[in-house]
């Protein structure tokens, strides 16, 4: 029972950013112990696995993520690029590269060497990275191929022949993981450890499946821009812990909370009360632009705009939107299947958004679509130009389009896309008063 409810705004902000430095000092004390992390990806990252055996798990993608917003990404990539890395490459890369090329040196703490290695296809670059960590350490790599949507909706179904035999093929590259972990650790795959661990990881995608849902509240609670990355950052990271269920049990508790009392994100702090200054509810598509993070944000915050949902809350959770249940009394088996289907989600989201947003635009009561493709990253900016004139033309939802990047602040030229969203919000403005007319 909570005694001043008040505090329960912001609540899940405060805890995210409190969570989120106690893991990156574990990882230092595991540098500084010499005890190795798991290198993972977030689609297929396998957390499931490696809270079993109880092994640190570091997320390169977060680790160069909290480069940019800390200011320092172009340091990184300069570092990289030096070293022989094209200037076109994703700039994830490079400031992993950096990093490692560092002893593992981050602005947060220190990032231990790998002693496992797990590369996917969830996106292409994941495998020529892990590559490049092969050429690095001498530590072994499980890489995991997830059969994909072929198309448009080409994908199997649960229930169905092909969807058995591919749970079956995932099966099989997840006891490879397993029987790879013991190695490693010299301990001993713990069915029941592995169970608890998938109680956690339900909860947690149960509340965060909801969460995502429940901002389709008027007004909305959440900025899926912002506070949606710090989100973002548990979801990945504590997927299958006690503190990840507690914090999404807890996050859930107090967006319910808000909704009930009518309490959305306050856009700009100098006006009125929570909630009074949403004027247009938004979905961003693509990466945010971190290295100008909040003022990215600003320039839709200024005008009253409010990124309700955004494609990367979808894929960038690995999955963990699509709300799958683990069953516990089949855990590898039903662990396979729901690894399947969510890293499946998340390509989806990457790829066949559109169809996505259809789905949302009505019950989120979307305004506009902002369409963010970046330079670094190929994977989820090719095809967003076709994807914004399918939405456009189908669901006539005005839409910006601008790019920019995720990491190297040369490549962000602010008063340009300042320009553009000041347009584009005049837009929504003079198409608001016409329909009033
Ligand atoms: S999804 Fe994009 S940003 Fe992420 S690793 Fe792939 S290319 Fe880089």
């Amino acid at each position: 029972m909570i005694a001043d409810k008040s505090k329960l705004v912001g609540r899940g902000m405060r805890d995210g950013a409190k969570l989120f430095r106690n893991w990156f000092g574990d990882l230092s004390r595991a540098a500084e112990e010499k005890q190795g992390a798991a290198y993972v990806f977030v689609l297929g990252s396998m957390n499931e696995v490696f809270k079993t055996f109880d092994m640190p798990v570091s997320f390169p993608e977060v680790n160069a993520l909290q480069t940019a917003i800390r200011g320092v990404s172009r340091d990184y990539l300069n570092e990289a690029e030096d070293f022989g890395y094209s200037p076109d490459i994703c700039g994830y890369v490079k400031a992993d590269v950096a990093l490692q090329l560092r002893g593992g040196d981050h602005p947060m703490g220190k990032v231990p060497i790998p002693n496992i290695m797990v590369a996917t296809n969830g996106c292409n670059t994941y495998i020529k990275w892990a590559e490049i960590w092969e050429r690095m350490y001498d530590a072994p790599m499980v890489t995991f191929d997830f059969p994909g949507t072929r198309g448009t909706s080409i994908k199997s179904q649960p229930g169905s022949e092909d969807f058995a035999y591919e749970a079956k093929y995932v099966e099989g590259q997840i006891k490879e993981l397993i029987e790879t972990c013991e190695t490693v650790t010299g301990k001993k795959f713990d069915i029941d450890k592995f169970r608890e661990v998938l109680g956690y990881a339900n909860r947690m995608s149960e509340m965060w499946d909801k969460i995502i849902k429940l901002n389709a509240n008027q007004p909305a609670m959440f900025n899926a821009l912002t506070d949606g990355t710090v989100y973002l950052g548990m979801a990945n990271g504590f997927r299958g812990t006690k503190e990840g269920a507690e914090y999404f049990d807890r996050l859930h508790e107090e967006m319910t909370y808000r909704a009930d009392n009518d309490i959305g994100i306050q856009l700009k702090s100098e006006d009125g009360p929570y909630g009074m200054d949403q004027q247009f509810r938004l979905a961003f598509v693509g990466v945010p632009c971190y290295p100008i993070f909040s003022r990215f944000n600003n320039m839709f915050t200024d005008w009253g705009g409010v990124f309700v949902t955004s494609s990367y809350l979808w894929f960038a959770s690995g999955g963990t939107c699509a709300g799958f249940q683990y069953d516990l009394d089949n855990p590898l088996e039903s662990f396979a299947e729901g690894q399947l289907l969510m890293v499946r989600e998340a390509m989806d989201s990457m790829f066949h958004q559109a169809l996505m947003l259809e789905d949302t635009a009505k019950p989120f009561g979307l305004d506009g679509v902002v369409y963010h493709p970046i330079k670094s990253c190929r994977t989820v900016s090719t095809g967003l130009a076709d994807q914004r004139r399918y939405i456009a033309e189908k669901i006539g939802l005005p839409t910006l389009f601008f790019e920019s990047d995720l990491m190297d602040p040369h490549v962000v030229s602010e008063a340009q896309m300042k320009n553009r969203a000041d347009a584009f919000f005049e837009g929504l403005i003079s198409r608001r008063q016409q329909a009033t007319v």
